[in-house]
């Protein structure tokens, strides 16, 4: 849906939180009702065909209920968008806002350190479809403008990349997209609106894997699209022509996430900081991959940028045998082994870059390990961790 801004602006971001999406005007339940519907009753045939002097405000479940509606209206106001469309997962935003700006014969421009399904998006379906796409180096500033080819129509970015955290300077490269007529999407899934709103950069779309930090409780797939003026009519047309809808109950747990947000965001920021510094004086870490990090060369551009920094990072090994980092990881007493991020728990993974890079290569000799920081107490998380290190160097 479309919307204008449903809480004052002058509000703080943890204020709106708790006021926007509360679902249709003078509803006395601080919650919008969960509606489960697929028919949607009219007053009358002249109804139906759009002659009534009253018209229907709702049509069919997948054309919208307000359960979405309140979604999308609290999405939309935190991203400053025109408006906003729901997925059923993180995977399917990213997919769907690449269906809504590329056509054949298309070039898209993509940031090698995206999301890995995104990228088999790219390779598999854009490819079979008629759509070239040209990874590139997330730190190429303006000179992505080297790139642009006479059909270029789209440039993908994600802010830090999620398995190593390089910084891409936005604003950078949508001044040459725009320049050039070209779009630029966003993949804003570890910052949230709340930390970077990429629509104030000069990007059209903004996409979060909303299971991730709006969800936040592990218990629900949902995506989100936000899109500013130049690119809303494709996306709000493109998410009807695939009959995408969500499952009410996991759109009111994302709305109900979201009243905690910006609590949870700071206790993950403030968390990740002290592990992060932590780890970067023990002996067994190469380098910290964390953008709040003085010591991160993001980290200018994402102090520019970005308002926080929330519980997703790296850090990398110093060489060792495949052996230490099972034992590091497998005993781990607090740190689930899993993939995703942004729920209340803490996880470890051992992701590797060097399978997937194509623009830059990955070259790090040691092994990569990305935590996601939980809402544990981090004096806990930093003892699993220490006792875990030891493992390491003792199978070292
Ligand atoms: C998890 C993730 C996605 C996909 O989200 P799902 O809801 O799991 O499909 C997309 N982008 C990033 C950066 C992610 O971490």
């Amino acid at each position: 849906m479309s919307v204008k801004s449903q809480t004052p602006a002058k509000h703080a971001v943890a204020t709106r939180l708790a006021h926007l999406g509360r679902g249709e005007a003078g509803s006395p339940f601080v919650n919008p009702p969960v509606i489960h519907a697929s028919t949607v009753l009219f007053d009358s045939v002249a109804q139906i065909e759009g002659r009534a002097a009253k018209p229907a405000k709702w049509t069919y479940g997948r054309r919208g209920t307000p359960t979405s509606q309140a979604l999308e209206s609290a999405i939309a106001e935190l991203e400053g968008a025109e408006g906003t469309v729901i997925t059923p997962s993180g995977a399917s935003a990213c997919a769907l806002a690449l269906m809504a700006v590329l056509a054949a014969g298309d070039h898209l421009l993509m940031i090698d350190t995206v999301y890995g399904p995104t990228r088999n998006f790219c390779n598999g379906v854009l490819a079979r479809f008629g759509v070239e796409t040209t990874f590139f180096d997330p730190l190429i500033g303006a000179g992505i403008a080297a790139l642009i080819r006479p059909n270029t129509r789209a440039i993908f970015l994600e802010s830090p990349g999620s398995l190593t955290f390089e910084m891409p300077d936005v604003p950078a490269i949508t001044a040459v997209a725009r320049a050039h007529d070209i779009l630029t999407l966003i993949d804003n899934t570890w910052a949230t609106p709340l930390f970077f709103r990429p629509l104030d950069h000069g990007v059209d779309v903004s996409i979060l894997a909303a299971t991730k930090y709006v969800v936040g409780h592990s218990d629900a797939m949902v995506g989100t699209i936000s899109a500013g003026p130049r690119a809303w009519t494709r996306v709000k047309s493109t998410h009807g022509d695939f009959g995408q809808f969500t499952g009410p109950d996991d759109m009111y747990l994302a709305l109900r996430g979201l009243r905690t947000m910006a609590v949870r965001l700071a206790h993950h920021q403030a968390s990740t900081l002290r592990i992060a510094e932590w780890l970067a004086g023990r002996p067994e870490v190469e380098r910290v991959l964390y953008p709040a990090l003085p010591s991160d060369p993001g980290h200018a551009v994402w102090k520019r940028d970005f308002k926080g920094a929330s519980g997703l990072f790296g850090f990398i090994l110093r060489p060792a045998p495949a052996r230490a980092t099972e034992v590091f990881l497998d005993d781990l007493e607090l740190f689930g082994l899993g993939f995703s991020w942004g729920g209340f728990e803490s996880l470890a993974t051992a992701p590797n870059p060097r399978k997937v890079r194509t623009a830059v290569p990955w070259t790090e000799p040691g092994q990569l390990i990305r935590l996601q920081i939980g809402l544990e107490d981090p004096d806990d998380l930093i003892a699993d961790l220490a006792a875990g290190l030891d493992r390491f160097t003792a199978a070292s």
